[in-house]
């Protein structure tokens, strides 16, 4: 949801519970699939949820992670090399949040991204298939990271500004819901609002696709698919904008 980019040096080694190599388990997935096209990820039940959730009481990153792997393998195979690592992160206001390792970048070294997760989550019971969706919301994150070279990373420097910011995660709202989140990115978007502190509903609202926007882009896709390659670079910041889109 939220990005960050910055070295990993100044977080406590106790926050770092898991590297998670997945992709290596996604390659392996991918060679076994006829078709190499993205799909949406089938998400587990409440039940499923609960167990899960249950049985990795001590180590909630143990618990994301099949879910992380099923998104990957599903819908997102272009990202089956990069080296992406989950790891926890405490915040009220935030669930989800990618990374890349600052540092590497400078020293050009191999570029790694992480997929950081408030265990909050678990405890606040958010619903399944917002889950699913908001996964997909930072895996396209580190997928348009991952495009380029290391000079148009450097335009990342804009995001300090909110107009930028708005627009950069209303475009990776836009590729979940491209990839077939939409409905989940609703419920998520729904419960997420009811826990965050009450000031910083608006500032989500004014960031990210509200469920009714997400609503209209939807129907607005449905009619004209090539829409979306044109939001790609012109990505809509308020529901006027998607309805009168042509
Ligand atoms: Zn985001």
């Amino acid at each position: 949801m939220t990005l960050w980019c910055g070295s990993q040096r100044g977080l406590a080694s106790s926050q770092v519970l898991i590297a998670v190599a997945w992709f290596i388990f996604a390659a392996l997935s991918a060679q076994g699939q006829s078709s190499p096209a993205a799909q949406v990820a089938d998400c587990p039940t409440a039940d499923h949820q609960a167990a899960a959730t249950g049985g990795e009481a001590n180590d909630p990153i143990a618990a994301a992670r099949p879910e992380i792997q099923r998104i990957g393998r599903s819908s997102f195979p272009e990202l089956v090399h990069i080296d992406l690592r989950v790891r926890a992160f405490r915040s009220q206001s935030d669930y989800f949040r990618t990374r890349f390792s600052w540092s590497r970048f400078l020293l050009l070294m191999r570029m790694r991204y992480f997929v950081d997760v408030n265990p909050a989550l678990f405890q606040r019971q958010a619903p399944s298939d917002g889950t699913c969706a908001i996964v997909a919301h930072e895996l396209a994150h580190v997928a348009s990271l991952s495009r380029g070279n290391r000079i148009r990373r450097l335009g990342l420097i804009r995001l300090i500004f909110r107009r930028y910011t708005v627009k950069f995660e209303r475009g990776a709202d836009l590729e979940a819901i491209h990839r077939g989140y939409g409905v989940g990115l609703k419920a998520y978007r729904n419960w997420v609002y009811s826990h965050i502190p009450p000031d910083k509903v608006q500032p989500k609202l004014r960031t990210y696709f509200s469920p009714e926007e997400i609503t209209a882009i939807q129907m607005k896709l449905q009619e004209q698919p090539d829409l979306f390659e044109y939001w790609k670079r012109h990505v809509p910041t308020n529901l006027q904008e998607i309805q009168l889109a042509r």
